[in-house]
């Protein structure tokens, strides 16, 4: 039998903590005869009696797994440690907020079946969600594809199904800064989809506040990609070629055709090449961005290729 983990970062939920315990259990109530589970809790941080709660369950069903972090580290480290503790041949990551209806796991491991290595969540529409979100997730997917090396699919979630092999490549990324989304993203695999409405949050009020979202999406930015550096870059080099041929236009009309008259002020000769010098100092921020992207590189340190398969050596 096939054995399932399902990953579930927990932060101040203490009233949800039992809520999809339950629901689980009830999903896999009808899978008995297919697959066994484990359910990984990890409490990042809660302030409040979430992990109390955990424990009450942990100490009823030996199912049960429990990792608490010191302190809070964000869901996308409590994500990765979950990933890192998890023994199955398949992994789910859920919310623990009912958010990610547990309902859909049939479904999940039914692709899985049909073959597909990762399946990812697609939210078709968020009840409740605010329009600073909307407008958000909009820019922020928009930009993300322009200036990104790889693409993402726009509404989807971190609720998703990762084959083991998947989750094996996973646990050799070192960087800190990190989205696991995005990770899973750049493994490749054969992926597939499920679409679902989010249901509107049971208990808590969604700790991802607003500021949140905008530091995982700058991270996401910069880890992605330098484009706003090579920005300046490019503006300087705009600047460097205008306000050099205008310079150069200003040394031919003042200098050489009419040096007996007063064409150009002083200080408007100076304007020109004080907006030359920004414009070269621009361009060498956008040539350190070329040296800086090779070090960012390296550091991330990331795995050379991901192999999807290999046949014929010996373990
Ligand atoms: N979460 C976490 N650490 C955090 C914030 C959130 O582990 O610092 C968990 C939270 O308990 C929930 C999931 O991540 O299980 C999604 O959080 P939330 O509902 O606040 O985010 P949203 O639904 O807005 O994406
Ligand atoms: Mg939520």
């Amino acid at each position: 039998m096939q054995l399932i983990s399902l990953v579930i970062p927990i932060y101040n939920e203490e009233q949800n903590v039992e809520l999809i315990y339950q629901a689980i259990i009830q999903v896999f109530k009808n899978l008995q005869d297919k697959y066994q589970y484990e359910i990984i809790f990890i409490d990042d941080g809660s302030q409040d009696q979430s992990s109390h709660e955990i424990k009450k369950i942990y100490q009823q069903d030996y199912k049960v797994k429990f990792l608490q972090l010191s302190r809070n580290f964000g869901k996308e480290i409590a994500l990765t440690a979950g990933l890192h503790y998890t023994q199955g041949d398949a992994v789910i990551m859920i919310d623990a907020d009912l958010q990610h209806p547990p309902e859909l796991i049939p479904e999940f491991l039914q692709k899985w079946h049909d073959g597909a290595d990762i399946v990812i969540g697609i939210r078709k529409k968020n009840k409740g969600e605010g329009w600073t979100k909307k407008i958000g997730s909009f820019f922020f997917y928009k930009i993300m594809n322009q200036i990104g090396r790889n693409k993402i699919t726009p509404r989807a979630t971190d609720y998703r199904l990762l084959d083991q092999k998947v989750v094996r490549e996973f646990k050799k990324f070192t960087e800190r800064d990190r989205m696991t989304r995005g990770l899973i993203d750049w493994l490749g695999f054969d992926k597939d989809y499920v679409y679902f409405t989010a249901n509107e949050r049971k208990f808590g009020k969604a700790t991802y506040s607003f500021p949140k979202l905008i530091k995982l999406a700058l991270s996401s930015f910069v880890t992605y990609s330098l484009f706003p550096l090579k920005l300046a870059g490019y503006l300087g080099t705009f600047i460097v070629i205008t306000s050099g041929l205008l310079g150069l236009y200003i040394i031919i009309v003042q200098y050489i055709i009419s040096p007996q008259s007063m064409v150009f002020s002083y200080v408007a000769q100076l304007a020109v090449l004080n907006i030359f010098l920004i414009g070269v100092v621009l361009s060498c921020l956008g040539l350190i961005a070329l040296y800086v992207g090779c070090i960012h590189k390296e550091i991330m340190n990331r795995p050379l290729y991901i192999l999807k398969d290999k046949q014929g050596f010996k373990e």
